[in-house]
């Protein structure tokens, strides 16, 4: 059996185990052809050997791409994204499709077709999302890397739940050709990894200027981390008050002041700052990204992809209503109908544009305060631990409040990334550095810095 098949064969057991608890991190996963995945030559063999589970909402040629819908029931794609090109040409395995919330909207993995995700620590919490299956995969080990996407937090937010590193790129930073899109003007994929140097590896390796996306920032690839830094002497990092609120958990607010300790004890210098828009972030992702997400989604119509459900009359109209009705989830359809009333005539100035004026602002605090001489911010990247399955299901602005520190980073279109700092009676803490625009390198090295000393698995009290 070839060195490929092995691992192949290992990792399709490893993930079969996970599934066997009930984990339910993954929808599509296989032993086969691991073949038909060729790593090129060109490719530098920069992930050979690692495997790469990818979020279903990332095309690719070996599995389905579903999105966690019922519209999209069995689709295979005919293409696949560039970053899952680079990855395979760089020699990684790709290991299966993760389960993610519908259209990756939402923040617990709860909102996919298939049931949800549980969390690999506690069955009964929720992993975090939209890419809970990805960061799950990873935190159990069944993979080493994952793919998820971001729109407003969802690979750091389940990152953070789960005790792994997630990374969001700058926007344009990775390509989104063959990403599913939902807020095209967010969207980013993101890397998860059990350490910091592993997911930004993966970045590196799926990022640069792609033709077939214009929205690509025109850079050459970034490169592949350096070794763990031992000091952050000169280093100044911001601390935002807006971001240690009321309502933080106290075992959050606890595992915050150790890490706060340690980068001391590193030699950087912390520096309190403000970011004063920074409530109005939630309000105005609730706005900008349903509305994007009305348009983006009108293409799933019963004619060109997946489910098609006629109507009880002979007419597209009837046709597009049946597909849509039963074809999107509950949360989808909210969202659509939301995203439509903000930008119908009439509301659009009251909605999306003032939305959009919120998002300039927030965008011009980021720039203010790294326009002072502060290298990168520190955060908690969640207001809580994982919380309980089912527990925010009825009540969608309390599932959304859970992305208060995450949704910023993806309005101001800067790169953020979440690292574990502790934990709280078992339960995972993530500590967010959010960089200036392309400032990704700084921040991975002040995680690498951080990760020997902070502590990630001791509890925080
Ligand atoms: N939880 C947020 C939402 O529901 C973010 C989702 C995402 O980043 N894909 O929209």
């Amino acid at each position: 059996m070839s060195e490929r098949r092995a691992l192949a064969a290992r990792t399709a057991q490893a993930i079969a185990a996970l599934e066997a608890r009930g984990v339910h991190a993954f929808v599509d996963y296989s032993p086969q052809e691991p073949d038909a995945q060729t790593p090129s030559p060109q490719g530098g063999g920069a992930l050979k050997g690692e495997t790469v589970a990818l979020k279903d909402n990332i095309c690719d040629l070996t599995f389905r791409t579903t999105c966690g819908s019922r519209i999209l029931e069995g689709w295979r794609s005919p293409f696949e994204a560039t970053a899952v090109r680079r990855l395979r040409e760089a020699g990684a395995l790709i290991a299966g499709k993760t389960n993610c919330d519908e259209f990756a909207m939402g923040s617990s993995t709860e909102f996919s077709c298939y049931g949800p995700t549980r969390h690999p620590l506690d069955a009964t919490r929720a992993p975090g999302g939209s890419s809970g299956g990805s960061a799950a995969a990873v935190a159990a080990g069944a993979v080493s890397l994952a793919l998820g996407s971001e729109t407003g937090g969802s690979v750091r937010q389940p990152a953070a739940f789960c005790g792994v590193v997630g990374i969001k790129p700058t926007y344009g930073r990775v390509s989104r050709y063959g990403l599913v899109a939902f807020g095209s003007s967010l969207d980013q994929i993101g890397t998860f990894g059990r350490d910091v140097a592993g997911a930004a590896r993966l970045l590196a390796v799926i990022s640069g200027r792609d033709p077939l996306d214009a929205t690509t920032l025109d850079r050459d690839p970034l490169p592949p981390p350096g070794s763990a830094p031992a000091s952050l002497a000169g280093t100044v990092i911001g601390i935002p008050r807006e971001y240690y609120g009321e309502g933080l958990h106290p075992g959050v607010a606890a595992a915050m002041r150790r890490a706060t300790d340690r980068l001391r004890g590193l030699g950087a210098e912390l520096r309190d700052v403000s970011l004063p828009h920074t409530r109005y972030a939630v309000p105005a992702y609730y706005v900008l990204a349903p509305a994007e997400a009305s348009s983006n989604l009108a293409r799933y119509d019963g004619v060109r992809y997946g489910r098609r459900v006629p109507g009880d009359e002979p007419d597209v109209r009837s046709l597009y209503r049946a597909t849509r009705g039963s074809g999107f989830g509950p949360e989808v359809r909210r969202r659509i109908i939301l995203g439509t009333y903000v930008l119908s005539a009439g509301f659009h100035d009251a909605y999306y544009a003032k939305a959009q004026r919120a998002r300039e602002r927030i965008r011009a605090d980021f720039a203010t305060v790294f326009g002072a001489g502060v290298h990168a911010l520190f955060t908690p990247t969640t207001p809580t631990p994982a919380f309980k399955l089912g527990e925010r299901l009825a009540d969608p602005v309390a599932m959304y409040l859970s992305d208060i520190y995450v949704c910023t980073a993806n309005l101001a279109e800067v790169p953020a990334l979440s690292l574990p700092i502790g934990r709280d009676e078992g339960l995972p803490i993530g500590g967010q550095l959010i960089g200036p625009l392309e400032g990704e390198a700084a921040i991975v090295r002040i995680a690498q810095a951080m990760e020997p000393v902070v502590g990630a698995t001791e509890e925080v009290r």
